[in-house]
């Protein structure tokens, strides 16, 4: 080996979930470590009691204290991050969603979808922005960015990390968004055919939500004469693609003024003057209660109820109570689009949600779709907690 790491040694029977390829080490299953003192986002390799290797990964502090890399003992160098960049577009491209004139928003790496936990990236246009959830992929930034414009090539000309709220608080890397490579003012991109403003500086998330595209062109497929309302529509995607399926009208809602303004802005970039749609800043339970228009089309796409399992039993109420508020005010042949994307909330749980609200309003309900994060969000098969995002269709009668 021409690099020494530092070695955390399992617990007797702790290797079991690494043999399935599970890639999060739990502090508790940790025995003791070797070869001097752990400092958050150390690479460390893996140790079965009996000193066979595991893995490497990055090691921080918290209830999953190792994030696994590999399950082979090879260098953690930019060769290595720019082999994984490649398979990752590699993917993206099988699926169709890079390399296209008319969508050039997606995402390109997807944490442990990706064999890459801790590492989020978003392909806007020419600007890449690249999010770190954890320690160890803060500290291997200016590396990725390198194998992310190696393997992105001439059609990138800036990154943008934005890692201010995703990093672990208390590790205290006092981070701040700003660009690691190039700089870029032009904030419009492409998502099948439809422009966008990306606020990659101030926005959520990494300046939009690129996991809701498939769904949205489902919300165009139906929206042909109907009223729309978009509820928690933030940047406003689902209002944009309905009013291309020729919605009659279509009225936006979030509670943020800012998310209004986006929406504003971004209708106008399509459909400048068009006066089929209208945003309102408003909280959802509020509106739903003097909701004044006779909506036959509704979204409700919320933040995530349960950050945490803790959260799980208020969130269901929660999700109930917003769905019931949604099947009492629905037009008879209406379309109910309704998302969760609580990761601790799981397709069952959410269902039984949905269905409480439409007993509780007393509607006679079908399901049309599931819906679910598309395939730039993969879930790898070895770690199913990557699932997060849920939509049902319902057509109420
Ligand atoms: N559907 C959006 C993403 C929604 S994110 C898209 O496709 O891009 C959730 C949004 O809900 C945020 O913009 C947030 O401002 C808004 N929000 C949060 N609480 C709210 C409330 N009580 N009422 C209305 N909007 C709310």
């Amino acid at each position: 080996m021409n690099y020494e790491l530092k070695n955390i040694i399992l617990r007797k029977g702790k290797e079991e979930s690494l043999g399935r390829f599970h890639p999060w080490i739990f502090s508790g299953a940790i025995h003791h470590t070797e070869g001097g003192k752990l400092e958050e986002g150390d690479l460390v390799e893996v140790l079965a009691s009996d000193g066979r290797f595991l893995a490497i990964g990055h090691w921080q502090i918290g209830s999953i204290a190792v994030r696994v890399l590999t399950f082979k003992r090879q260098p953690i160098n930019q060769a290595f991050w720019q082999k994984r960049l490649a398979a990752a577009l590699d993917v993206r491209r099988a699926i169709g969603v890079a390399e296209r004139e008319d969508n050039d928003i997606f995402r390109l790496v997807h944490g442990e979808g990706d064999n890459l936990p801790g590492l989020v990236i978003d392909i806007y246009g020419a600007t890449a922005v690249m999010q770190a959830h954890s320690v160890g992929m803060h500290v291997c930034r200016n590396e990725i960015a390198q194998a992310l414009k190696e393997v992105m090539g001439e059609q990138l000309k800036a990154i943008y990390y934005k890692s201010e709220t995703t990093l672990p608080f208390k590790a205290q890397l006092g981070q701040e968004n700003g660009f690691l490579w190039g700089e870029s003012h032009d904030d419009v991109a492409r998502e099948n055919g439809l422009a966008f403003h990306i606020d990659w500086l101030k926005g959520q998330k990494t300046g939009f939500f690129v996991d809701q595209r498939d769904n949205r062109s489902l919300v165009e497929h139906y929206a042909k004469g109907r009223k729309v309302l978009n509820m928690f529509c933030y940047t406003g995607g689902f209002s944009v693609y309905a009013m291309r399926g020729g919605a009659e009208l279509v009225h936006s809602v979030d509670s943020s003024a800012k998310a209004v303004e986006l929406v504003d802005a971004n209708v106008e970039l399509n459909f400048p003057g068009d006066t089929r749609h209208e945003a309102f800043a408003e909280d959802a339970f509020k509106f739903l209660e003097q909701m004044q228009e006779k909506y036959d089309l509704i979204i409700l796409d919320p933040p995530a109820f349960a950050k945490h399992k803790d959260a799980l039993h208020n969130a269901l109420r929660g999700y109930t109570k917003l769905n019931a508020k949604a099947f009492e005010m629905i037009q008879p042949g209406g379309i109910l689009f309704t998302f969760s994307c609580s990761q601790a909330v799981n397709k069952d749980q959410f269902r039984t949600a949905v269905f409480t609200a439409a007993a509780i309003a007393k509607r006679k309900v079908r399901i049309l779709h599931q819906l679910h994060q598309p395939a730039d969000h993969p879930i790898n098969i070895y770690h199913p907690e990557g699932e997060y995002l849920k939509g049902l269709v319902l057509y109420v009668e």
